[in-house]
């Protein structure tokens, strides 16, 4: 028992000093602060119980990415003047696989954003069972009200520079908050351009017609709500008859809205960055998807087709809403503690993260305290990764699997990853803790791998 709290207290401070470390040599990246704290401090029964991985400098190299690269990339608008972004790659671990993590296009994008989401990428791919490592990258470029010319041209530069980087063995980004199919297309094109030849497996999330994989698009979603059904399951409950409230209205929402509506619940409202619309009825999710899938426009034009729906200004707004699962979709830090304390208080159940860090640590602590079902990101949202993975071996077998194998294939992945976390956190001491869980088992995956390589 002594040696136990002895070897917790060395745990406690190695994990400390790490962290400060952390903050000391990445000032001013505050998401970046977030996203190690939260893995570290879950590490610590890993290193109480398993002395070893402190001998390795396992967690200083794994908070350091193995290169991050910035670069300039011009491009000309609509009216003939030239514009500067800054593009980002984070190639942040390769122990089990060559980088792996979507493209970012937000005006918000900065190193720490990029840094943030490649760490979390590092570990959720290795929960995935795949052999992929953690990237992540993108532009403080602003997709918002660009004709389709700008984007084309955009991207073309953008990947005029990102070629040297990436390979379907070394590096496949994927798409991310504004980056979707088009994005992809017209990145792929111009990698094709450049290169000479045809590596399809260089990108994901490709159009089916060039190499993309069927279910890509609905994986997020889907698997983010398949992971959620194991949680509830557990619980003896469902999805059926509940109440459903999704932020955001791309990609991982959409999505996610569309499976928990097949599985008989009713999703109430949904966002985008610039309010939230509140349908009573049941949201009509064809209406949602024209709007933002084809017409591009904001999600306020629903009420004008469906009088008795509601818009509201602002996001925050959406989590007041009374629901028995919350499925964040949108952004970083959506749901605060405040958030979080009124989705409790009006009875919420289940939270699934489908959004990387929706939720602020302080909103996870009154999950978890008060007893919520919670999904963290890096577990319930990896089915896109996952489905990119699998984008990567039909590629490289030149074949490609139906919806419904493919779908299969998602569906046990989450529930393997479902396994694998309540498995951990049990192990750990934690039991029901799946933050910890998740954490802890991405991590032993490529702390081994890392061990067995040396030190690199
Ligand atoms: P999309 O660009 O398709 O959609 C993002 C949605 O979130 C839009 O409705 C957007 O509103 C809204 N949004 C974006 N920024 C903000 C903000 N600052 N405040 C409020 N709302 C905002 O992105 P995805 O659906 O692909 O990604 C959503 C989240 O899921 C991200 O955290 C992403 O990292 C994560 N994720 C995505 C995966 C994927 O496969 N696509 C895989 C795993 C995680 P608007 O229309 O106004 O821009």
């Amino acid at each position: 028992m002594t040696l136990q709290v002895d070897h917790e207290t060395k745990a406690k401070e190695y994990i400390h000093s790490v962290y400060e470390t952390v903050v000391k040599r990445n000032p001013h990246e505050s998401e970046f602060h977030q996203a190690v704290k939260e893995i570290l401090e879950s590490l610590t029964p890993v290193f109480a119980k398993h002395p070893k991985y402190m001998q390795h400098g396992i967690l200083e190299r794994l908070v350091e990415p193995e290169r991050l690269i910035t670069f300039r990339v011009p491009w000309v608008d609509d009216q003939g003047i030239p514009r500067v972004n800054r593009g980002f790659r984070v190639q942040f671990n390769s122990a089990i696989g060559p980088y792996k993590g979507g493209l970012r296009f937000h005006p918000s994008v900065n190193a720490s954003i990029i840094k943030f989401l490649g760490f979390e990428q590092t570990f959720k791919n290795s929960l995935t069972g795949q052999p992929i490592g953690g990237g992540k990258g993108g532009s403080d470029f602003d997709p918002k009200g660009k004709s389709d010319n700008e984007i084309m041209r955009f991207t073309q530069s953008f990947m005029t520079e990102l070629y040297k980087y990436i390979g379907q063995d070394t590096d496949v980004p994927a798409g991310d908050i504004g980056v979707g199919a088009r994005e992809i297309g017209y990145m792929f094109g111009q990698y094709k351009r450049i290169r000479g030849a045809y590596e399809a497996g260089v990108l994901t999330g490709k159009g089916i017609i060039y190499g993309g994989s069927l279910a890509r698009t609905e994986a997020t979603g889907y698997g983010c709500v398949y992971f959620v059904n194991e949680m509830l399951q557990s619980q003896s409950l469902g999805f059926e008859g509940s109440t459903v409230v999704v932020s955001g209205s791309g990609n991982v929402a959409i999505y996610s809205m569309q499976k928990a509506m097949q599985l008989g619940a009713k999703v109430v409202a949904c966002s985008d960055s610039n309010g939230y619309i509140y349908d009573k009825n049941g949201i009509h999710l064809d209406t949602v998807r024209r709007l933002k899938e084809v017409e591009r426009k904001r999600i306020s034009e629903y009420v004008k087709e469906h009088p008795h729906a509601t818009y509201h200004e602002g996001c925050n707004g959406i989590w007041t809403i009374p629901c028995d699962i919350a499925l964040p979709s949108a952004t970083q830090n959506e749901i605060n503690e405040e958030s979080a304390k009124i989705l409790v208080r009006n009875g919420v159940k289940a939270v699934g993260e489908g959004a990387n860090m929706p939720s602020t640590l302080e909103a996870i602590d009154v999950f978890l305290k008060a007893g919520v079902l919670f999904g963290p990101a890096k577990a319930a949202n990896a089915g896109g990764v996952a489905v990119s993975a699998l984008e990567m071996s039909q590629n490289s077998m030149r074949y490609s699997w139906h919806f419904h194998e493919v779908d299969d294939k998602l569906h046990t992945i989450m529930k393997n990853i479902y396994k694998s976390s309540v498995q951990a956190a049990e192990e750990y001491g934690q039991p029901g803790n799946l933050v910890v869980g998740a954490n802890i088992a991405g991590f032993i995956k490529v702390a081994d791998a890392m061990i067995a390589q040396g030190v690199i």
